[in-house]
């Protein structure tokens, strides 16, 4: 209803009467004289502008009323209105004692003379509050959306029923290559490969036909497509939403090429630390074995020359076979000494890799393995990592299996605690060594095991193969550190072990 032009006064009975009943509904009118700037308003108007009923109508009055921010706004867009015709809409808030007031909107049209000049401009007041609330909290909601489309880590695309992308969040720009302007009214078969590509419209239609779910609700693993054309492991779950009659599809995206390197990654430390650990454990073995053998050895060469001197005296016609034969066996009894002692010196010594590596990621990757399950057993971990003491000379590998070690150990040893809290810091002692310090809060040890537990074979546990700590006490000397365990004052055991700073310098 625009009133560009009505006729000026309203003054035939008819035009009053429909005056009156508008005027009952709410809506205002008024009339401002361009050129003495006189300004007539009904009632309504008063009312919606907030004016006391003996004020008379004015101008100026009118503009004290507005939001002091809406003046200007107001003048210059009568100003352009008659410079250049056209019809008049503003939308404009009322000011009251206790700030802003009413959204009122005005809208008006010229009333010129016979010779063209504008002389009035006519027309109403609306009270358009509760439609400029429903805008308001409807861009409230538009800039929260936003915030979350920009924030989510995941990526979420909203598409219509024919897959054409709707919305299109920050993390699905980073993740598929394309922006949200570009992306948006596409069809989202161009994040697909084939042969979803082609498939992807017949599978929303047969969706829409049958409301057979295959996807939604369910989520599962597919393959995504960048916009240059590579393409990457992606878990995606799909929510469905009906807008005004029409369906909507929103798609929440994880990027699993991480996920799934990290999970080969883990899988190739835990193959390397098998390996490793079997090979420690052998060690350890022939070195227990070697220490074991060598002293029954030692007995047979100490009676073998025993023998041979008691027969020196004999006449036996078989003296020098049998002399011959007792050198020979002890010869072998030191050789089987020398052969273990080898294996043992090959198997434990195993090249070790020295490298500078970061304790911290050292640390977090033997977590991932020796840590497993900590969640679900309650266990709280807490790595107070200092970044300043991270670098070290050491094999990654066999540091690892000494965490991994150290932490079975602690949650073994906390399996029965009410906490169970495991903590791991590194600092710097000295200008060469990082210590490493693994405490727990589990049973701790029994006054006298102490000075055992890194003894080969030692182990209170029942299915205990008592190799663990004697082979990481191994390493970590191979290393040039030292290792030590103690009890904690208030409950549980702490390790602490050193090894080579590696400093960048
Ligand atoms: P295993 O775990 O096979 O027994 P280890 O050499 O790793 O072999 O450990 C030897 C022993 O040290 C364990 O049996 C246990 O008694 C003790 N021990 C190791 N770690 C802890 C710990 N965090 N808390 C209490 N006792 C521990």
């Amino acid at each position: 209803m625009s009133p560009s032009r009505v006729t000026h006064p309203p003054d035939d009975a008819r035009g009053e009467h429909f005056r009156v009943r508008i005027e009952g509904f709410g809506v205002g009118t008024w009339d401002l004289d361009l050129t003495t700037h006189e300004l007539e308003w009904s009632e309504t108007a008063r009312t919606l502008l907030g004016i006391a009923r003996d004020q008379p109508a004015a101008y100026d009055l009118f503009l004290s009323r507005l939001a002091p921010g809406d003046r200007a706004r107001m003048e210059s867009a009568i100003e352009h209105v008659v410079d250049h015709g056209g019809g008049f809409d503003v939308s404009f808030r009322v000011a009251n004692a206790s700030g802003l007031g009413r959204w009122i909107r005005a809208r008006a049209g010229l009333i010129r003379d016979e010779a063209g000049a504008a002389r009035h401009l006519s027309g109403i007041f609306l009270d358009v509050d509760e439609e400029k609330q429903v805008e308001e909290a409807l861009r409230t909601r538009e800039t929260h959306l936003r915030s979350i489309l920009q924030t989510i880590p995941d990526a979420m695309i909203v598409i219509d029923g024919h897959g054409i992308i709707q919305l299109f969040s920050t993390a699905a720009e980073r993740l598929f290559g394309w922006s949200e302007h570009e992306a948006i009214g596409q069809n989202v078969s161009i994040l697909m490969p084939e042969p979803d590509r082609s498939r992807h419209d017949g599978y929303i239609a047969r969706y829409r036909g049958t409301n057979d779910p295959h996807i939604i609700g369910i989520g599962r693993i597919v393959t995504g497509k960048r916009r240059d054309g590579t393409t990457f492991p992606m878990h995606l779950s799909i929510g469905e939403m009906q807008s005004g009659d029409e369906p909507y599809f929103t798609g929440f995206v994880r990027d699993l090429t991480e996920h799934q390197q990290t999970q080969a990654r883990l899988q190739e430390l835990q193959t390397e630390l098998v390996h490793v650990s079997r090979l420690s454990a052998m060690g350890e073995m022939a070195s227990a074995l070697a220490h074991e053998i060598n002293q029954p050895l030692a007995a047979i060469s100490n009676y073998m020359k025993g023998s041979r001197r008691l027969l020196s005296g004999s006449n036996d016609p078989n003296i020098a076979k049998i002399e011959s034969a007792m050198d020979r066996a002890a010869e072998q009894a030191v050789r089987a000494g020398q052969i273990i002692r080898r294996l043992r010196d090959f198997v434990a010594r195993g090249e070790s890799e020295k490298r500078v590596e970061s304790l911290s990621k050292l640390i977090e990757e033997a977590g991932a393995l020796g840590l497993a399950g900590a969640r679900e057993q309650n266990v709280q971990l807490r790595f107070n990592l200092d970044p300043d003491a991270d670098l070290v000379l050491a094999d990654r590998v066999q540091i690892q299996q000494v965490l991994v070690n150290l932490f079975r150990n602690a949650l073994e040893a906390m399996a029965q605690s009410p906490r169970r809290e495991l903590v791991v810091t590194n600092t710097r002692v000295g200008d060469e060594m990082i210590e490493v310090k693994v405490s727990d809060t589990g049973s701790g040890f029994q006054d006298d095991v102490i000075p055992n537990l890194f003894q080969t074979f030692f182990t209170t546990k029942e299915t205990g193969m008592g190799v663990g700590l004697s082979i990481s006490r191994s390493i970590i000397e191979a290393h040039g550190g030292r290792m030590v365990a103690e009890s904690n004052a208030s409950s549980g055991a702490t390790f602490r072990f050193t090894l080579p700073a590696a400093d960048e310098n």
